[in-house]
Parts: structure tokens; sequence; C-alpha cells
């Protein structure tokens, strides 16, 4: 056996940047694609579009200069010529293709100004006896710096020295059919030329399949032993006096629905368990989920603990705060508000009041689980809009409960708080099997009754006139509106100057109204004051960027025109549509777009447009995107699957989730294993 490769600090740190931190990750670094050097074509044989490797004699080798400076080198065989041509070439490509040299080329040929041609092939000198490949040659995704032959030639290394053993018994990869882990992974990295190459780049070959399925299944079991490991920690029991819940149910201006009753009541039941909770609450935008979470505060409050409730931007958390505390004041409960933006002294009062206990519910921003914050005797963590918090961050608060002035000695019986988690992004049934199997979900899936469903238009920007007209009207009849600009991903200060632009266009476009605008760089406390504007009516027009994307509520806002409407993802559409519909008013959206739209653009204003069901759009949200960007889960860090498609894969899915409870309960050894190899370095990452 060869001895492993020492590796360089240099290529250490690139190798993690692919996420490589053991030598057995490489083993499961796969190829994106291959390249087959396993045959030559005679050149007079090779069509235009294909990707060939040629071998032959260099018969000219010149400079060119027009239109640009190239290299352009012609190859012969004994039947056919093409040329080779290089934009940018060192002094050392030039000698290596001169005239006479025996040249093996690999690339995409296309018919060119002088026939047919490979432009930037992959060239190599050879001698007639140079040998071809045996096995179709792998490319690696890779980062800058870390060329695809060093690549090769660790993973070939490792796949010569590590074990290979498969981590699941014989009887159920027969029952399953499926092929052996090494068998797989060998074929994977060095498939031999007879398969079919298509098989390969659809993942649909059986070697595949294996990997796909062993990396759901190592999903689910990592899922599996979280759920476990939670119902051995410690939270506080947080039975429902219903001294405070039932007096704020009693004097709601409303009923609550019954989603809103039976989602409270299953969160009711977590928090009287002596275990954390760790329950996402899904609810479509403008479903109520706000009262849902103000119950479950007070839960926690009437045992005498305190709440932390935790919003992504200070918009939302500052409406939180406002509408917690008018509700809570009658009931002599004060909330204190905490965010990055209050002035140090401020802060510290925050803090203290935090720290002693003498405040019982505190929201806020992240600022909350910042370092400085600790919590005298928290209970319940609420985090509103989950999917916009990084996992660190949810960690910290998660730990909020535990570090606080506790020694070591006394880990037993200091409180973990139980965990409430909102999100208005809908996650479709397989998804949220596949991701959030160790946390419990609950569903508000009906809205508050009296609501009329906004209307979507679809208007194109050649009809911005009409479209401004209709503003002009609605706003003058009483109602309110947002215009919300255009989105610009590539740079905020562009953003902001779009932002500016628009306000000052319709500021001139409509002198007899009230023109607002808010933006994500503007202070807090103009942000607030702007907010506080609309919602007294003050303004007619808020002029917004995506910052009123997440939780905004001004009930009387019926109308919204979202200009470059084809620049938004769905689920950004769908959240900004929700900020109208809120009142009893009949509510329009106009999704103003610009031609020529996108393949894509134009699918997501087509589901937009004929869907108002947050699942739905998620649903196909998740077919036109794939479910990492759905959840955002780069930032969120939730496992991402890198191999398995779960939208294409769910019969696989399937079986993982059976196989996964069989493991543990009949092979526990089997179980640990597999975890071992597939999840080493990402266990602190789930699920947090
Ligand atoms: P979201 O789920 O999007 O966070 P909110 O909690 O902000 O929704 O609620 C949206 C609006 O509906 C708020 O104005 C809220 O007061 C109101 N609301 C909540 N529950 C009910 C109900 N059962 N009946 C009528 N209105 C309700
Ligand atoms: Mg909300």
């Amino acid at each position: 056996m060869n001895a492993p490769a020492k590796i360089s600090p240099a290529t250490l740190s690139k190798l993690a940047k692919l996420g490589i931190h053991h030598r057995a990750d490489l083993l499961l670094h796969l190829p994106l694609r291959y390249e087959d050097e396993t045959h030559l074509a005679p050149i007079a044989t090779v069509q235009p579009g294909s990707n060939a490797q040629v071998q032959g004699a260099i018969t000219h080798s010149g400079i060119a200069f027009r239109p640009r400076r190239t290299l352009v080198c012609r190859l012969e065989d004994n039947g056919g010529e093409l040329y080779l041509r290089f934009l940018n070439f060192y002094p050392s490509q030039q000698k290596q293709l001169a005239v006479g040299k025996q040249i093996r080329a690999i690339g995409e040929v296309r018919m060119g100004y002088y026939g047919l041609e490979m432009v930037h092939p992959k060239c190599r000198a050879v001698d007639d006896d140079t040998p071809l490949q045996q096995s179709l040659t792998p490319v690696y995704p890779t980062t800058a710096g870390l060329s695809q032959p060093i690549l090769r030639k660790l993973i070939g290394n490792a796949l010569e020295t590590l074990p290979l053993s498969d981590t699941l018994p014989e009887a159920l990869l027969q029952r399953l059919h499926l092929a052996s882990f090494a068998e797989s992974i060998r074929l994977l990295h060095n498939p031999t030329p007879d398969i079919a190459a298509s098989t390969l780049e659809e993942r649909s070959h059986a070697a595949w399949r294996r990997i796909k399925f062993d990396e759901l299944l190592a999903q689910q079991l990592s899922m599996r032993v979280h759920h476990r490991e939670r119902s051995k920690r410690i939270a506080p029991t947080l039975a429902p006096h219903r001294q405070f819940t039932a007096r704020l149910i009693k004097d709601l201006p409303f009923a609550l629905t019954k989603a809103q009753q039976r989602t409270f009541a299953e969160i009711s039941r977590d928090l009287a368990q002596p275990h954390p909770m760790q329950r996402l609450l899904l609810g479509d935008v403008g479903s109520g989920k706000t009262i849902v979470a103000a119950l479950a505060a007070l839960q926690a409050i009437e045992n005498g603990y305190q709440v932390a409730l935790m919003a992504p931007t200070e918009i939302l958390a500052e409406q939180h705060y406002l509408k917690l505390r008018d509700w809570l004041e009658p009931l002599a409960i004060t909330p204190v508000w905490l965010s990055g933006s209050l002035k140090k002294k401020d802060k510290q009062l925050a803090a203290g009041r935090i720290a002693s206990g003498e405040t019982l519910l505190a929201i806020g921003t992240h600022a909350l689980f910042q370092e400085q914050i600790s919590f005298h005797k928290l209970g319940l963590a609420i985090v509103d809009e989950q999917h916009k918090f990084g996992v660190q961050q949810r960690l910290a608060l998660r730990n909020k409960g535990t570090d606080a002035n506790s020694s070591s000695s006394m880990k037993l019986n200091s409180n973990e708080p139980h965990q409430l988690m909102m999100s208005a992004t809908p996650i479709p049934r397989t998804l949220a099997m596949s991701y959030y199997a160790d946390l419990d979900v609950s569903v508000i899936d009906e809205l508050p009754p009296g609501r009329t469903p906004v209307i979507t238009k679809l208007v194109s920007d050649e009809r911005r006139d009409e479209v401004i007209a209709r503003v002009r009207a609605a706003c003058v009849a009483g109602q309110q509106a947002y215009w919300v600009c255009p989105l610009i991903d590539e740079s905020e200060t562009l953003q902001l100057q779009t932002a500016l632009e628009t306000f000052q266009l319709l500021t001139q476009t409509f002198p007899e109204l009230r023109v607002g605008l808010v933006h994500g760089k503007l202070d807090n406390i103009e942000k607030a004051r702007v907010m506080a504007a609309f919602k007294a009516g003050e303004l007619q027009l808020l002029v917004a960027t995506t910052v009123i994307e997440v939780g905004v509520d001004v009930p009387n806002a019926s109308l919204m025109v979202i200009d470059h409407a084809e620049r938004m993802g769905l689920a950004q559409l769908h959240q900004l549509r929700g900020r109208v519909g809120r009142g009893t008013a009949q509510s329009l959206c106009i999704l103003l777009y610009q031609q020529p739209l996108s393949e894509l653009a134009r699918a997501r204003l087509k589901i937009i447009f004929e869907s108002n069901d947050g699942f739905a759009i998620a649903q196909q949200d998740l077919q036109l995107r794939g479910p990492g960007e759905l959840l955002g889960a780069r930032q969120s860090g939730v496992a991402m699957l890198r191999f398995a498609d779960i939208s294409a894969d769910e019969d696989l899915l399937n079986y993982a989730r059976q196989v996964a409870d069989e493991l543990l309960r009949d092979f526990p050894e089997a179980a640990r294993g597999h975890l071992q190899r597939w999840m080493a370095n990402k266990h602190d990452y789930l699920h947090v």
C-alpha cells in the first residue's frame, strides 16, 4: 500500500475551502463531470460542437494580430487538419507548439475562420507510444490555486490508502438493490470508458444512487441522533397556568383562528415538558404568527421565566415590540427593547434589566444574543423569520440559558431555553421531512377571516403611465400604497441610488401626495419615524427597498407596485405581496416587468400570478431552484445535500427514512460508522 501523500499547509487551507478537512473527505469529493481521454479521434471524423481528443504534428505556428493577438497553430494527422487558437499565451506555450512537435489536444471543436478549430484546448507534447488514459478523466469542483492534477493525485492516493469498507450490512444492500460503497466510489472517481457518460452526468448510474442514498441516510441518522440527545437535555417545565394567556385571548379584538388555537396548544404542551422544545411555527404571510408567539411568551412568563424575542431587522423587531407592549400592558408586563442602534447608555440599562431578571420579556434584533447580554433565567427564545439568521446566532441564543453564571458542575440543573422558530417561508412537505426531521413543526394553515385575496397583475414597463395613474387614484381615494424599488444584486450603492432616484421621481410625479422613503441604509430612528408616519396614515405612498419584505404590517395599505419584478425571486415576491391584503379592503399587487424576460423570470412571474398560496409557490420554487437556495441553506448552515436532490430522489429519501430507524435499532455500530464517514465534522452545524 502506498503511504499517504504529504500535503502542504497551503494546499490544506485550499482543501478546507472545499469542505475537505480530513483525508477521508477526499473520497467524497466527487467529480462534476468527466473528460474522455481514453481514445483519439481521427481529425477527419470530428464534428463541430463535440468534444474530442486528437493527435498530430504541428505544421504551422504563428501569431495573428487581427482581430486580437492570437497564437494560431495548425495540427495535422494522417487524414485531416485542425487549428488551435490561444488568445492569451505564454512564450513557453508558443515554444511547446512549435512546428514539428507532436501534440495531443483535447477540447471543444468548432467551425472557425480557418476551418475546424479548438480555442484554448488542453495540449501536451507526446511521443508515438504515449499511452492513453484507461478511464474517463474526472473534473472536480475546485478553488483558485488548486489544480485538477493536484486534486486528482490527492484523491487517487486516498482511494489507494484509505479503507473503503462498507458501512451498511450486506443484507440491507441486497434488499434495496444498492451497489457496494467501494465499488461505487471507485467507479465515480475513475469510470471506465464503456459507461454511458449520460448516466454519470445525470447522476442516475447505480454508483450515484448508492452515494446519494448514503448521503440522505447520514442526514436522517444525524437528525434522529439529535432528537434523542435533545430528549436527554433539560429545560424548565413551563406548565400552562393560563392566568395571563387566558386574559390576553379574552382582551384581543379578534378571535383566534382554529389553526392559531391548535398551534398554540402544541407549543403549550411542549413547554410543559422538561426537555427543550425545538419547534418551527410555519405560517404563510399574514396568517397571524405573532399572537401565537405572544401566547407562548406569556406561558413562560407565568412561570417566572424570561423570554427573548428576536427578529432579523430593526423595523420588524420594533413592530413586534410595539405590538407586544400594547397587548401585554394590561397584564402589567413591560417588554424591554434592545437593538444595536441604541445609545450605549440605554443599551447598558436594558442589559442590566435583562441580567437582573427585572424584565421578563426582551425584544430586539440580533443584539440580544451578543456576548455582553446575559439572562437571569431564560426559559424561551423565540426567533422570527428564522431562515434569516445564521446558525451561529441561533446557537448563541440557545446557549444563553446555560452559560450565564452557572458553573459546569451545575450543568445538569442549568436550563436550556425552549426554542420557538417562526417562518413564513413555507416549506414543501418533502423538504420539511428531509431538513426538519428533528424539529417539530406546527403549521398555521388558514388565514384570519375577512381577508380578501390580493389580486395580482402583470404589467409591462411600457404601460408604466397607467400604473402611475392607478397609484394616484388609489391614494387620492384614501388608500395607501407601497412602491418597491428594483433590486440590484451587484451593488448596495447602486441599490441605494436607485431608491433615491425613484423617490425623487415619484415625489415629482405626485405633487399632491405625501411620499415617504425607507431603505436599508437609513438610520434606525429615521426608519422608525417613516414607518410610524406611514402606519399612522400621514404618508400615502411609501417608496421602499426590499427592507419591507419581512413582516411589516400596515393593514390600510392595499396597493403595491413592484418595480422590475422580474429581478426578484419567488419567495421574495410572495413576501412582498404579503404586505398588502392585511385589511378588509380589496388589495392589488402590480408586478411591473421589463422585456425581454428570461425563461426563469417568465416562469416565476407566471407562478406568482397564478397562485396566492405560499405552500404551492414554495413547491414550484423548489422545482425551479433546488432546495439549497430555497432554505437560504448557505447562510443558515443547514446540512446541505451535495449529491442527492430531494425533488428527483424522493424514493431514496423514503428508503433512507426507513433504514435510519432500522439501523439505529438493529445495527447501532453500522449507524455510528456511517455517521462518522459522512458527518465527521458537520455535526455541530445541524439543526440548532
Ligand atoms: P404573520 O404570520 O405574517 O407574522 P401577523 O402576526 O403579523 O402575521 O398578523 C397579521 C395581521 O393579522 C396582524 O394585523 C394581526 O393582528 C392580525 N391577526 C392575527 N390573528 C388574527 C385573527 N385570528 N383574526 C383577525 N386578525 C388577526
Ligand atoms: Mg410575522
